[in-house]
C-alpha cells in the first residue's frame, strides 16, 4: 500500500486480521522499534496508551544522556566549551527541530524551565491588568495547574479572581465548548479581557481549538492571547507562528517523549522579539551571549524568546529532548499526524462497535478538532472498571468521575494496540 492510499482508508473492519494488515501497511511502523515498550511479568509488552501523560523512552535517549555524563567526567567545567555538544549553547541545538515541530520560526522558540514556570513568565509579560481591562479568559475544565497559575497572577496584581477570571463552560448537557460561545464571550467582554489563555488541546476532552480564530477574535478586541499546548505539541500541527498568538507554552514529557519532568518549550511571536518595553523577569541566560560572562553590564537582552531564559539549563534533560527531537525530524510531524488521524479514527470505530449505551466518546468526532486522544465516558462506571482493564495489560488514564483517556500515539502505537484495548474494554463491560 502506498502512502497516499493508507491515508485515505475509511472502511475499517473490527478484526485482529484487519488491525494486523493495517500495521503491516503502516508507513510509520518502523518507528515503534525506536522505543522501549513497558514489559509485563510474562515478557509481553503492555498495551501502552498513555503517551498523553508520559511518552515512552526512545532507545536513543540513554546514549544521549551518557554522552553528557562522559563529557562531564572527562572535561569538568571545560565541557561548557569542549563537550561533543558544548553545554554553553546546548539549548540552541534543540531550537530548529522544536520550532519545526510547533510550526514556528527559530527566533520564536526556546526550550527552558518547565511548563507552569513558563506560563508564569509569559504572564509576567503578557498579563498587564488595568482597572478597565483586568480579566483572564480560560476554559472551565482547564488543567488545574493552569487555573492555579492564572488565579495567582490575578491576585498578585491585586485583583480578585472571582471578578477577573472568566471560565468558558460547555453548555448544559454538553461536554465540548462551542466556538460560537467563545466568540460571544470575547464579543461581549473583550474590552475587559487582558488575556485569553486556553489549553490547546484540552487535556480532559481532547478538544483541539482553532488557535488562529481565537487569536484573531482576541486581538480584534485588544486582548493578548496565549495557549497552553501541553497536549498539542508533538501531537497535532500547531502552526504557532501563523496562529498569530502572542505566546504558547508546552511540556516535552507527554507527546515529545523526553522523560519525566523534562524541560518545557516556550513560544513568543516574533512581533515581540525586539520589544524591550515588555515587562520581563530577567536572568543571565537571557543576556547577550557575547557579554554574558562580563558580569558587570546591565541587562542586555538577546533578540527573541531566548531573552526570557533565566538560568543555565539542565543538560541531562536537554540531551533527552535532543534524542527525541531527532526522531520527530526523521518522521515528520505531518506524516505522524496523518497516521494519528487514521489510528484515532480506528479506535473511534472500534469503541462505537462496542455498542453499549453506557459508552460515549466525549472528544470531538471531527478529526480536525482533536489530536490523538479519545476520552471515553462510561456512565455509571467507577474506577473498578479501569482497574480491571489495567489488570488485562492496558496502561491508560482514568479521570474521575467516569472517563478513560486513551492516546494512541503515531510514533509507537500500533493498530493492534488499539484493537486489543477495544476488545478488553468490551469484555470488561459485560
Ligand atoms: C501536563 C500539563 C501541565 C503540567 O505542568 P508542569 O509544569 O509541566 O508540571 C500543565 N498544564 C497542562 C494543560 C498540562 O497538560
Amino acid at each position: 500500500m502506498d502512502n497516499n492510499k493508507s491515508n485515505t482508508i475509511t472502511t475499517f473492519i473490527n478484526s485482529s486480521k484487519f488491525a494486523e494488515e493495517m500495521d503491516q501497511n503502516d508507513p510509520m511502523r518502523r518507528f515503534r522499534s525506536k522505543f522501549h515498550l513497558p514489559i509485563k511479568k510474562n515478557g509481553e509488552p503492555y498495551v501502552y496508551l498513555c503517551g498523553n501523560s508520559l511518552g515512552l523512552q526512545p532507545r536513543s535517549t540513554r546514549e544521549a544522556i551518557e554522552q553528557e555524563l562522559k563529557d562531564w567526567e572527562n572535561y569538568g567545567v571545560e565541557g561548557h566549551f569542549h563537550a561533543k555538544n558544548p553545554w554553553m549553547p546546548y539549548h540552541e541545538f534543540l531550537t530548529n527541530a522544536m520550532a519545526n515541530l510547533v510550526g514556528a520560526k527559530p527566533v520564536e522558540v526556546v526550550v527552558m524551565n518547565t511548563l507552569s514556570v513558563n506560563l508564569h513568565l509569559m504572564m509576567v509579560s503578557f498579563y498587564q491588568p488595568t482597572k478597565k481591562r483586568s480579566k483572564i479568559l480560560i476554559e472551565f475544565d482547564a488543567f488545574p495547574s493552569d487555573k492555579y497559575a492564572v488565579e495567582s497572577q490575578i491576585k498578585f496584581h491585586g485583583f480578585d479572581p472571582k471578578e477577573c477570571l472568566i471560565e468558558l463552560k460547555a453548555r448544559e448537557g454538553e461536554e465540548l465548548i462551542r466556538m460560537e460561545d467563545i466568540e460571544k464571550v470575547i464579543e461581549e467582554q473583550g474590552a475587559e479581557i487582558a488575556l485569553i489563555m486556553i489549553g490547546n488541546t484540552n487535556y480532559y476532552t481532547g478538544q483541539f481549538f482553532d488557535m488562529k480564530k481565537i487569536t484573531e477574535l482576541g486581538h480584534a478586541k485588544g486582548c493578548k492571547v496565549g495557549f497552553d499546548c501541553a497536549h498539542g505539541a508533538g501531537n497535532v500541527e500547531l502552526n504557532l507562528h501563523d496562529s498569530g498568538a502572542d505566546f504558547a507554552v508546552w511540556c516535552s514529557y507527554k507527546y515529545i517523549n523526553s522523560g519525566p519532568g523534562s524541560l518545557g518549550g516556550c513560544f513568543v511571536h516574533e512581533r515581540h522579539s525586539n520589544d524591550n518595553s515588555l515587562p520581563k523577569f530577567a536572568g543571565w541566560w537571557g543576556h547577550n551571549k557575547d557579554t554574558r560572562f562580563g558580569m558587570r553590564d546591565g541587562f542586555d537582552p538577546i533578540l527573541g524568546v531566548e531573552s526570557w531564559q533565566l538560568s543555565n539549563p539542565p543538560i541531562l534533560s536537554m540531551a533527552a529532548i535532543l534524542a527525541s527531537l531527532k526522531i520527530f525530524e526523521e518522521a515528520g510531524i505531518s506524516n505522524l499526524r496523518k497516521k494519528a488521524i487514521q489510528l484515532t479514527s480506528y479506535l473511534e470505530f472500534l469503541v462505537d462497535k462496542i455498542n453499549d449505551d453506557r459508552v460515549k466518546i466525549i472528544t470531538p468526532r471531527d478529526p480536525k478538532e482533536r489530536g490523538s486522544q479519545l476520552s471515553i465516558q462510561v456512565k455509571s462506571a467507577d474506577k473498578s472498571l479501569f482497574d480491571k482493564i489495567s489488570e488485562k495489560g492496558v496502561i491508560a488514564d482514568w479521570r474521575e468521575p467516569d472517563v478513560i483517556r486513551i492516546a494512541p500515539v503515531a510514533l509507537y502505537n500500533s493498530y493492534m494496540d488499539v484493537f486489543r484495548f477495544a476488545k478488553i474494554l468490551k469484555d470488561e463491560l459485560i
